[in-house]
């Protein structure tokens, strides 16, 4: 009886050998658990860290596809538009050696640079009503925005409405992602809700594109970019 049990406990071991390779399966997948946890971090620490460049050069409303997606008018999409200045400014800059950080609507990441400037066109319920405008949210900023409107001033036939007329230009999402020793400005282009100025802004898309540049290239003192004849 004494050996027939005996034979029973001894038959019972091989089953808490069978166990092992459970636990040590348990230890490598918590193992993994902890390493991609770790990957995680580090990514995330790496997002982390600001970007740096001479030019912040943001199209409105690109990459959107829910909340504000921009103005639409019978003449084209605020973003298409957006878009097509920005990508003409940044091509131009970077050609004359200016670093630019290109930006969507929502990057999302702290940028360090000497100027940055966000691009949009102006829809309004009541056509014609607004115009060209600029949005900027500190007093270190008036320099700059002053000089834009000089410049765009003698090219854009049409009215101008005051600094920070609107709360989107007052109280713009994306300062806080952009630290600048120059300026941070939002540049309204135009209202492309109003027909006459719609029409004069699109026919002249890549010309406004080169404006911004030279517009940027003087503030940073970078020389080779030409002004663009309107
Ligand atoms: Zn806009």
């Amino acid at each position: 009886m004494h050996i027939l049990s005996d034979e029973g406990f001894s038959l019972s071991k091989p089953k808490t050998e069978q166990d092992k390779p459970n636990q040590s399966n348990l230890v490598t997948f918590l193992l993994i658990i902890i390493m991609i946890g770790l990957f995680v971090l580090l990514i995330d620490e790496y997002d982390k860290k600001p970007l740096q460049a001479d030019v912040y050069i943001q199209a409105g409303h690109e990459g959107r596809r829910v909340g504000n997606t921009g103005a639409v008018s019978s003449y084209g999409r605020e973003v298409d538009w957006t878009i097509r200045v920005a990508d003409e400014a940044t091509r131009i800059l970077r050609q004359a050696g200016v670093s630019v950080i290109r930006a969507p609507a929502d990057q999302k990441r702290e940028s360090v640079v000497r100027l940055a400037l966000s691009i949009h066109f102006d829809g309004a319920r009541r056509a014609c009503s607004t115009g060209a405008s600029i949005g900027l949210n500190n007093p270190s900023d008036k320099s700059a925005a002053r000089a834009w409107k000089r410049i765009y001033r003698e090219v854009f036939p049409f009215k101008w409405m005051p600094d920070n007329f609107s709360k989107n230009l007052k109280y713009y999402y994306n300062y806080r992602y952009t630290s600048t020793s120059d300026a941070e400005l939002v540049l309204e282009l135009g209202e492309m809700s109003c027909p006459e100025q719609a029409r004069w802004m699109k026919s002249r898309l890549k010309k406004l594109g080169a404006l911004v540049a030279y517009f940027a290239a003087q503030r940073i003192g970078a020389s080779g970019v030409e002004r663009p004849v309107f």
